[in-house]
């Protein structure tokens, strides 16, 4: 990829990160570097894991279940993905489920999956844009009188975009020079949203993965579960149609479970993963009234997403710019926790900088509020039936 226009350094490699970084480069801002924690791959909480089980390789999403589609930007970047064979449309049935009751199906969802995982996805987005792996971006820099950035030991930035959130982007914003962007990623946690708050409050969440080896005949593929510990419940091996022989499972916590039994998420002492894993079982046993005494996974593995999803969202913008100081923010908490409001979000920043390269010098978001947000604990599935989509016509 050749150079051009002025530099870009985008710190975090989620769809927000690499939307961001894709429509820069289609608007020629081509030297852009996308910086990334992920060890094997960026993508952020869309990702999947891909876990031998028996010397075979299985597929379990550990955070993005599927996604819906209702805006009309995002569409064209599913029909693009769709294009490179990364999405596909998932016809499994999806369901609300509650203790002793009759399963309900959810209509009128469209639901869209990876091909290989969720991980397809941040897999394709990020074959158009250079990304640095494995790269923790510690401390980062304005300086008022070049007007450039400094990213850490990776040189001076024209422009910076912050496309993470949580305690890294609340502690590397804190002495940078830019106080008014660190103000809007200053950052709580909790279950439910305190009355009042003006910071962004995100909530945390167990995922257990869980395979089987024979079919443990469930009527749906996925289930919104009324309970109190577990939120969702998804069938992998309905998704991948793998060729093996065992089931895989995802199961989520609810918010409250979450805070309830939240610990460093780099550290699980073993006794809490035991812990929590008896618990989602005994739930997921209780929700689909299989018993307990039926549920035995030949696999189990239990993960912790601290800074799972945000509980209020910014209002009226979707993202924000800071035109003096040549710095944004994208991010799923600033339009809706899912992978549209992430994508939006990064389309909507990637705009408003190129804007500014062709001179005009307009702040985006930096006096909007944040708001209370409607929406699963694992995220939002905003619909429009006229974007139903049809591969045929993108
Ligand atoms: C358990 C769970 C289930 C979910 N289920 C769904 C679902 O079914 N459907 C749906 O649409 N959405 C779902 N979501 C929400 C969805 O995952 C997010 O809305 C979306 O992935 C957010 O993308 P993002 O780019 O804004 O942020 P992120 O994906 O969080 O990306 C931020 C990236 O920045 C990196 N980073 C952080 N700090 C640094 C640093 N200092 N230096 C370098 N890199 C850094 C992180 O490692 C990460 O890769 C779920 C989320 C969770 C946690």
């Amino acid at each position: 990829m050749t150079s051009g226009g002025p530099s870009v350094a985008i710190i975090g490699g989620g769809i927000a990160g690499l939307v961001c970084a894709a429509r820069l480069s289609q608007l020629g801002l081509t030297d852009t570097k996308v910086f990334d924690t992920g060890k094997r791959a960026p993508g952020g909480r869309c990702s999947s894991r891909f876990i031998s089980i028996g010397g075979k390789l299985h597929v379990f999403d550990h955070a993005v279940q599927f996604f819906t589609v209702s805006d009309l930007r995002f569409a064209k970047i599913v029909s693009f993905l769709h294009s490179k064979k990364a999405v596909k449309v998932w016809p499994g049935k999806i369901v609300k489920l509650k203790k002793g009751a009759e399963p309900v199906q959810v209509k009128d969802v469209q639901a869209f999956v990876g091909t290989r995982g969720m991980q397809s996805i941040p897999e394709t987005l990020s074959s158009l844009v250079h990304v640095e792996g494995n790269t923790w971006v510690n401390h980062v820099l304005w300086d008022a009188v070049v007007k450039k950035w400094k990213v850490d030991n990776h040189g001076w930035f024209d422009y910076l975009v912050v496309a993470h959130n949580g305690k890294c982007a609340d502690r590397l914003m804190a002495d940078c020079g830019a106080p008014q962007i660190h103000n809007l990623l200053r950052v709580k946690f909790g279950p439910v949203l305190s009355p009042k708050t003006d910071i962004m409050q995100l909530c945390s969440l167990w995922v257990l993965l869980m395979a089987f080896s024979k079919n443990i005949e469930l009527c749906f593929d996925g289930a919104f579960v009324e309970h109190t510990d577990i939120s969702w419940i998804g069938n992998n091996t309905s998704k991948y149609k793998a060729d093996n022989d065992l089931e895989c499972w995802t199961v989520i916590s609810t918010r409250t479970f979450g805070a309830k039994h939240k610990v460093p998420q780099e550290n699980i002492p073993p006794s809490k993963e035991k812990e929590v894993t008896n618990s989602l079982l005994n739930a997921f046993a209780e929700v689909t009234g299989l018993g307990r005494k039926s549920i035995m996974p030949c696999f189990t593995k239990v993960q912790l997403w601290g800074a799972a999803n945000p509980l209020n969202v910014l209002q009226r913008e979707d993202c924000v710019f800071q035109a003096s100081h040549n710095v944004g923010i994208c991010g799923d908490w600033l339009v809706s926790p899912c992978i549209e409001g992430a994508a939006v979000s990064g389309l909507a920043l990637a705009e408003v900088i190129g804007r500014h390269v062709r001179g005009e010098r307009r702040d985006v978001g930096l006096k909007t509020h944040l708001a209370p947000l409607e929406a699963e604990a694992i995220g939002a599935f905003p619909t429009n039936k006229s974007l139903l989509f049809n591969p045929g016509k993108p």
